[in-house]
């Protein structure tokens, strides 16, 4: 770990103590506000606090803001924003960044919610998303139009961990006054800060690494203040910030990310060879992997293979009737519909994360029957 490293670290603990003026008194936690109002005693103070300070809880909350702030650290932007979730965080964003007759180009390996605000929600509000293979630079560059406003992609996809090369699709939208917005819920600003390579907008699903625990629903945009400042008045409207109480739990439990976050990318990287080298796996997807088509990319983007991604994805032979078999004789991972939390878990993407797209679809993607999506946990791994 780089001394710039370990000096982020330690400081990120020290971030969002004091928010827009409002000193906590030093406690060693982070008190939580679940006021819905501030009260005021005058009407200068009620221009203060609407100008710089804390009205009614849709608007703005301590808790919130001091989340935000770390958020801000931790992805190096200018300002961030915390939401209901990370579903809650690309739709509000995308509804202040385009309108009717805009063009976005998505990459095709996409979550599978993130796919239906691109292909549904947004199509029914006039905005034309068009999805292509990320894999090959070129075809996001044929796909410009002159009303291309915004490019989109995770930074590792969910399922297939298939990458963007983040600094060529930040040129293509420079070059073509789009913004590129990254996902970073696979990789996290622990592994890598989209920003500093080019993106001009991060979100990150908060529901997974980086609060970690299972227990809290969230997801954090960060930008620029100009396109924050954009987005904050949609967050008030379509009312997606998040709720006080999980904006505590969350900043509490961010103080051991690195720890987490750290282990979990390294066993992943140890655990993804291990499996790569069972008989009875045809494939595995980890970037880390010399047989990992974008592995090259990978190396120039993050900083080592055990700094890459907690997730990865497997292939086992298509016999259905023996999936309970398989999960009833694995030791501590577990079946569960999430990712990105301590212990390790799996899924099954066709009958859950990406259950309700086309098979067609899916199987472009190189999601096929025979995969399983691995969170790597921090147990301790004696492969
Ligand atoms: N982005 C990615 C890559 C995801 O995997 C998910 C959820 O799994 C989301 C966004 C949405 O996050 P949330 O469940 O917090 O709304």
């Amino acid at each position: 770990m780089s001394e710039k490293q370990y000096k982020d670290e330690s400081e990120m603990l020290y971030q969002g103590r004091v928010v827009k003026g409002m000193d906590f008194g030093k406690p060693e936690a982070m008190p939580l506000f679940t006021t819905a109002a501030f009260t005021m005693n005058s009407m200068t103070e009620v221009k203060n606090a609407y100008a710089n300070g804390f009205t009614y809880v849709r608007t703005s909350n301590p808790n919130r803001e001091a989340l935000a702030q770390v958020v801000s650290f931790l992805e190096g932007g200018e300002k961030s924003l915390i939401f209901s979730s990370g579903m809650g965080a690309i739709s509000t964003t995308l509804m202040t960044l385009v309108g009717p007759g805009d063009h976005i180009i998505c990459n095709s390996n996409i979550y599978g919610e993130t796919f239906d605000v691109m292909g549904k929600l947004l199509r029914k509000f006039g905005v034309e998303t068009e999805l292509v293979n990320f894999d090959d630079m070129d075809n996001v560059k044929n796909a410009v139009k002159p009303n291309t406003k915004v490019i989109y992609s995770e930074v590792c996809a969910n399922p297939t961990l298939n990458m963007c090369d983040i600094p060529a699709a930040a040129k293509i939208a420079h070059d073509n006054g789009a913004l590129l917005m990254i996902d970073n819920t696979f990789t996290t600003p622990i592994a890598i800060k989209p920003i500093q390579l080019g993106a001009d907008v991060v979100i990150n699903s908060l529901t997974k690494f980086m609060n970690g625990h299972s227990d809290s629903l969230g997801g954090s945009i960060t930008s620029t203040a100009e396109i924050i400042d954009a987005i904050h008045p949609v967050r008030m409207l379509t009312g997606t910030p998040g709720d006080p109480n999980a904006s505590y739990n969350m900043f509490k439990n961010f103080e051991t990310m690195y720890l987490r976050v750290s282990r979990e990318q390294a066993s992943a990287a140890k655990l993804a060879k291990a499996l790569e080298d069972h008989p009875h796996v045809s494939k595995v997807n980890h970037p880390s992997l010399v047989s990992f088509p974008q592995h090259e990319l990978a190396t120039k983007l993050f900083r080592s293979n055990e700094e890459m991604s907690g997730m990865m994805s497997f292939i086992v032979p298509e016999q259905e009737d023996r999936f309970d078999d398989f999960l009833s004789r694995l030791h501590f991972a577990h079946y569960a519909m999430t990712l990105g939390t301590m212990r390790t878990t799996l899924v099954h993407p066709c009958t859950s994360s990406h259950s309700h797209m086309p098979d067609a679809d899916r199987r472009k993607m190189g999601i096929t029957p025979g995969m399983f999506r691995l969170s790597t946990g921090i147990e301790t791994l004696t492969i």
